[in-house]
């Protein structure tokens, strides 16, 4: 019932995913009430604690009452997770996020959200995005947002092709990571990210070099997006914007950027005066979703502040919904973007 209300009150279509209401907002849901389950998982935890009493009395007398095979059978039904510490009580959200992250569609790319900075515009009284971009965001998470392909998982429409570059299936990704029709948002998107990480690495005394050109070995000209000096060491950080999709895409963007520089590594050394160098990628989720690895990119620069995670996580957030009102609106590239950064 109350599912139902929140849906139609956020104008989503009837096939979004359950687990997106009931999973908790720290891991990118809605945290909604779940009766049916709430209400049996603590009949469960009050059993169990009887069953768990230090009274030996009671413990054989409620055994020989049938109550283990109940409380097997309720949680077998209804997936409520039953830890084997009894002093641990059972729960039974923690397996909407397990089961969300099972499907096929609106799964992908789950594990990404699993960070409290992905969500923080999630959180009770945030007013991080303005009503209609928390919609447009939770269609983007729940994979509802309706592109061609999406659109035809609903209606079955045949024609899923890009109605701009008319060259592959539109899908978020799609739009958001390779439909050359929004090559100047991608690059504002990123820009913003390196801007944000620019004026930070500079507050903490790193003195930036933005987009420095570089040639290695072979004369190959080279532009990694920052490289930041302080004591006699340096990073390379190149941040990118990758959609979040099945595995581990973002580790795999912050590896390929490590292979990608690191043979800059003398080169550096020579042009910037210092002993050691550390390189980075910075892969942030196009819906949100961040990256653990990340978290050790910004300890190595000082910058290990959750504000400024979450921060960088909307901002590509917010990039993304702003692409892709501008790619079905119509309007053409060029237009202004609304992606100026927000203030911490
Ligand atoms: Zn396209």
């Amino acid at each position: 019932m109350i599912r139902r209300y929140v849906k139609k009150w956020l104008h989503l279509p009837s096939c979004t995913t359950d687990h997106l209401f009931y999973t908790s907002t720290a891991m990118g849901g809605l945290g909604l009430p779940r009766l049916s389950k709430s209400a049996p998982c603590s009949r469960i935890n009050t059993k169990r604690a009887v069953l768990n009493s230090k009274d030996e009395n009671i413990t054989s007398f409620v055994k020989t009452t049938g109550i283990e095979d109940e409380i097997r059978d309720t949680a077998d039904k209804l997936n409520i997770r039953i830890p084997s510490n009894p002093k641990q009580p059972a729960t039974w959200r923690k397996n909407e996020e397990k089961e969300w992250a099972a499907q096929p569609a609106a799964g992908k790319g789950r594990k990404h959200f699993e960070h409290k900075c992905s969500n923080s515009w999630l959180q009770a009284g945030s007013k991080y995005l303005r009503e209609g971009d928390i919609i447009s965001a939770l269609q983007v998470r729940a994979d509802t947002y309706p592109t061609r392909v999406a659109l035809a998982r609903a209606d079955g429409r045949e024609d899923i092709t890009c109605r701009r570059c008319k060259t592959a299936p539109e899908t978020g990704g799609h739009i958001s990571g390779h439909c050359p029709a929004m090559k100047g948002y991608r690059i504002n998107r990123h820009n913003g990210i390196v801007e944000t990480l620019c004026d930070r690495l500079k507050s903490k005394g790193w003195l930036v070099s933005k987009e420095p050109q570089m040639r290695d070995a072979e004369g190959k000209l080279w532009i990694p997006d920052i490289i930041a000096v302080k004591d006699g060491k340096a990073v390379l950080i190149d941040p990118t914007v990758v959609y979040e999709s099945n595995g581990d895409a973002l580790s795999r963007a912050n590896q390929a950027k490590v292979r990608k520089y690191l043979h800059l590594v003398p080169v550096i050394k020579e042009q910037f005066g210092v002993t050691e160098v550390t390189v980075r990628g910075l892969a942030v989720g196009a819906r949100g979703g961040w990256c653990k690895g990340n978290a050790k990119t910004m300890e190595i620069v000082g910058l290990n502040d959750k504000g400024l995670h979450s921060f960088i996580c909307r901002f590509a957030l917010r990039g993304t919904l702003n692409l892709l009102r501008i790619f079905t609106d119509g309007r053409g590239p060029g237009a202004r973007t609304a992606t100026a950064p927000m203030g911490l």
